[in-house]
Formats: structure tokens, C-alpha cells, sequence
């Protein structure tokens, strides 16, 4: 286990997975820069993350959360960091853009990642100027586990330092030892989602059925912190399923592939999930975390 050798660490783009990752990382004694183009974003966002604790468990949260440094340039977030990570919205176009930024000006030697949740960091390794110390490493909204991948020409060393480093947050490295679209574990979520939207977009099933037999099939009665597939896409947040699914149907050209056109209505409406208060279900007091939901 131990800490890798490097203790700088910039996130850019500090929504809810960016923040998320920041604040794990000072959680574990990393120094952590963060960049983001909306003023007040890590604040704006933790308040949200710390009220639904969306976040895997961190010690002191009052203290991790001062530790970060929020900068208003990316150069100055980055400039001294050993390994950037890059959270902005699920975009290839924008991420290419931002990328191309990060190559420019990011110490040479350091590591850079993209969080995204679809786009294999082979698609965006040429706009750094560095592939070879490109990765993924895709974390999961509050859990302790992050996938991690390399692209055409990361040196194994680089992948090596990613697993030390995912392991020094006390997370489970997921390695994928050749690319995959979805990673490890995000591609049986994926199966999941594709499945429950079409059962319910086609008026198949009410989507709470759907949450109610997730949650007995895995022993989740007793869980405070339990959920079903629609809380989960809530928390996640329905524009951001919205965009991962579209990356896949973009890859696939297959119809099949297409989020419904229910969702995309909910997402004009502003039904986003958790973030905007509502999504599948309405917030703060969701209906799943009644004591009868699952005998209604
Ligand atoms: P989000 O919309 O909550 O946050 C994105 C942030 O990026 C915003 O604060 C926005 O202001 C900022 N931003 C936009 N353009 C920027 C730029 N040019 N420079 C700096 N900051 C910029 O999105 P999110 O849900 O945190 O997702 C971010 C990434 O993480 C996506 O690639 C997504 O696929 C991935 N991801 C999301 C989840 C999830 O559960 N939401 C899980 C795993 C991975």
C-alpha cells in the first residue's frame, strides 16, 4: 500500500465527481489544487455532495475541505502538480479543448487523467502532446472503487503509479488491461441503466418497482445508505446519464443504443436528479428512504 512518491494534485473541474476526487485526495494528505471556470464551484458543489453524502467517508470535512486550494488559472492550479485529473463535463469536444490546455501547461513529467465516465483517454491523448503518460481513472460517485486504463502509448510505470495512488485513497483499483469502452464495473452499471430506461420510458414498470426489487434482491433493507438503479441515475444526475449514454450510441451507431426520449424531457424540464432537486424522485426527503417504500 503506502503512498506513491508524488504529493501534488490538481483536479480541473470541480462538480460533483471533481470535487468528490479533491476532497479524497486531501482526505489523504495529498496538497490539491483545483481549477474550475464557474467561481465558487467547490463550494456550490460540496455543499450539495456533503448534504446527500454522496462522498466516500472523509475524517474531517471542515479541514480537508480548507485545505484546497481553488485557483482561478488553470495554469497556476496545475503548473506544479504530478498528477492533474481532468472532471469536466461529459463532452469529447470540450475535454479535446481542455486537454490540449493541460498538455501546454502541466509540468512535463506529470501524470494526466481524465475522469470521464465513456471517452477512453486514447481519444484525447494526442491533444496532451503526452501520451505516454495518459490515463483513465474513473471514479464512482461515493464509493471506494476507481477503474483505471491506459491508452495507446501510457508507459506500464504510469499505470503503476496510478494503482499506488488509487490505493493511497483507499480505494480499489479496477484495472483494464486492454480498452474497453465502459471500464470495469461502469459497463454492467451501464447494462443495468440501457435495461431499466427502456422498461420504463415504455411504460413496462413503475421505475419505483424497479428500486424496490434492486434493493431486496441485494439485502439493501436495512442499509441507510440504500438505493436502486433510478436514486442512483438521480445522484448521478440525469443530464450526465444522459450524455454517457449518448457516447455509446455514438460508438454503436445501433438504435438500441439510444437514451429514450422520456429522459432527455425530463432534462429540458430541468429534472436533473438530486442536483436540482428533482429527478426520478424529489429532494431532500426521497420517497425510497421512507420505512414503507419497500411495502408500500
Ligand atoms: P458536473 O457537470 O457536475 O461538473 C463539471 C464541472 O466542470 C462544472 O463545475 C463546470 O463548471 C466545470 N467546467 C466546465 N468546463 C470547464 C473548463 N473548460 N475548465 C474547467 N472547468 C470546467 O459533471 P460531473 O458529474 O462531475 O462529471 C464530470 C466528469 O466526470 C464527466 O466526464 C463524467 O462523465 C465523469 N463522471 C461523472 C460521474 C457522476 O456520477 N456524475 C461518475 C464518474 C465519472
Amino acid at each position: 500500500m503506502g503512498k506513491p512518491p508524488l504529493e501534488k494534485i490538481a483536479v480541473v473541474g470541480v462538480g460533483t465527481l471533481g470535487a468528490q476526487i479533491a476532497m479524497q485526495s486531501s482526505n489523504s494528505g495529498y496538497q490539491v489544487k483545483v481549477f474550475d471556470i464557474k467561481e465558487g464551484a467547490l463550494q456550490k458543489t460540496l455543499k450539495t455532495v456533503k448534504g446527500i453524502e454522496l462522498s466516500v467517508p472523509v475524517d474531517n470535512w471542515p479541514v480537508c475541505q480548507a485545505k484546497i486550494q481553488q485557483v482561478i488559472s488553470l495554469e497556476k492550479a496545475i503548473g506544479d502538480a504530478e498528477l492533474v485529473i481532468e472532471a469536466v463535463p461529459e463532452n469529447l469536444a470540450l475535454k479535446r479543448k481542455v486537454w490540449a490546455d493541460i498538455g501546454q501547461k502541466a509540468n512535463p513529467d506529470a501524470i494526466l487523467a481524465t475522469n470521464s465516465s465513456s471517452i477512453p483517454v486514447s481519444r484525447l491523448e494526442e491533444s496532451s502532446g503526452s501520451p505516454e503518460r495518459c490515463l483513465n481513472l474513473h471514479f464512482y460517485i461515493g464509493m471506494n472503487m476507481v477503474d483505471i486504463m491506459g491508452g495507446t502509448r501510457t508507459l506500464p510505470q504510469v499505470m503503476e503509479m496510478g494503482i499506488r495512488w488509487i490505493r493511497s485513497l483507499g480505494c480499489t483499483p479496477l484495472t483494464v488491461n486492454k480498452e474497453l469502452l465502459g471500464f470495469c464495473f461502469n459497463r454492467v452499471w451501464r447494462a443495468v441503466k440501457r435495461e431499466v430506461l427502456y422498461m420504463w420510458a415504455n411504460g413496462f414498470v413503475d421505475y419505483r418497482d424497479v428500486d424496490r426489487a434492486w434493493m431486496i434482491f441485494n439485502g439493501m433493507k436495512k442499509n441507510p445508505n440504500r438505493f436502486g438503479p433510478f436514486a442512483l441515475m438521480d445522484r448521478v444526475g440525469l443530464d450526465v446519464i444522459y450524455d454517457i449514454e449518448m457516447v455509446y450510441y455514438n460508438d454503436s451507431g445501433d438504435p438500441k443504443n439510444h437514451p429514450p426520449k422520456a429522459l432527455k424531457e425530463k432534462i429540458v424540464q430541468g429534472e436533473l436528479g438530486v442536483k436540482t432537486g428533482k429527478g426520478f424522485y424529489t429532494y431532500p426527503d426521497p420517497e425510497f428512504m421512507n420505512a414503507d417504500f419497500l411495502n408500500p
